[in-house]
């Protein structure tokens, strides 16, 4: 494999031996690796080299992972993060998930399993480019490649898990969507009713798309139940 053709992972972590260990076993497996021991650090990093993957450690000494996270986001839509964080408590990786990383790992983690996600996040993106979709909702032109939705001369971003969403409830939309549904075929978690993520994620999906994000025309909610798209 040539050095254009593997993949580029940026490791932001300033545990030295976790760098250490991560960069041996992914040069191993045949990914470019780069790393950065700050989060500032690995936001310019990021800009630079434009990684096909972030793994993101929680806690770094300058900043915390999630505002790191959401600021990669802001550059780039679309690279998958997996967060690597230390605390087990599911609402620190639900958080993790709103701010928009993909996937998560619970140190002391096996590289062997973070690989193994790893792949799973670059097949399902193999899989999401192959479709290469547009559609509308609201008057809105949705991009599923570019990520952009389009009124008149008003665009808008979609991050991933938005657009992930939208097409769930547009594949479905002759039927309501449960929010158990939407949590475990989007974000592979499983239910559980104190779970605001699906709330959140439609909360933001409204104010993106409806005229009034109050009433919504668009973006239904079935009480006690999960959400119908009306396109
Ligand atoms: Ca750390």
């Amino acid at each position: 494999m040539t050095q254009s053709e593997k993949k580029q992972v940026l490791i932001i972590e300033d545990e030295p031996d976790i760098i250490r260990g991560l960069v041996d076993a992914l040069e191993f497996e045949g990914f470019a690796v780069a790393s950065a021991c700050t989060g500032a650090e690995g936001i310019e990093k990021a800009r630079e080299i434009s990684p096909d993957c972030v793994l993101l450690d929680l806690m770094l000494p300058d900043d915390n992972g999630y505002r790191v996270c959401e600021a990669l986001r802001q550059d780039d839509p679309v690279v998958p993060i997996i967060m690597l964080t230390a605390k087990a408590q599911e609402a620190d990786k639900v958080r993790g998930l709103e701010v928009g990383a993909d996937d998560y790992v619970t140190k002391p983690f096996s590289v062997a399993e973070l690989i193994a996600r790893m792949n799973a996040i670059f097949r399902r993106q193999n899989r999401m480019a192959a479709q290469d979709e547009t559609f509308s909702i609201g008057g809105w032109e949705i991009n599923g490649r570019k990520h952009t939705m389009t009124k008149g001369r008003s665009t808008k971003r979609l991050t991933f898990y938005e657009l992930e969403m939208l097409k769930l409830l547009r594949e479905r939309s002759e039927e309501p969507v449960s929010r158990d549904d939407l949590l475990e075929k989007i974000w592979g978690v499983q239910a559980n009713p104190n779970n605001r993520t699906v709330d959140n994620f439609i909360v933001k999906l409204r104010r993106k798309l409806e005229e009034d994000h109050k009433s919504p025309k668009h973006i239904l909610t079935v009480y006690g139940f999960g959400y119908k798209l009306l396109p």
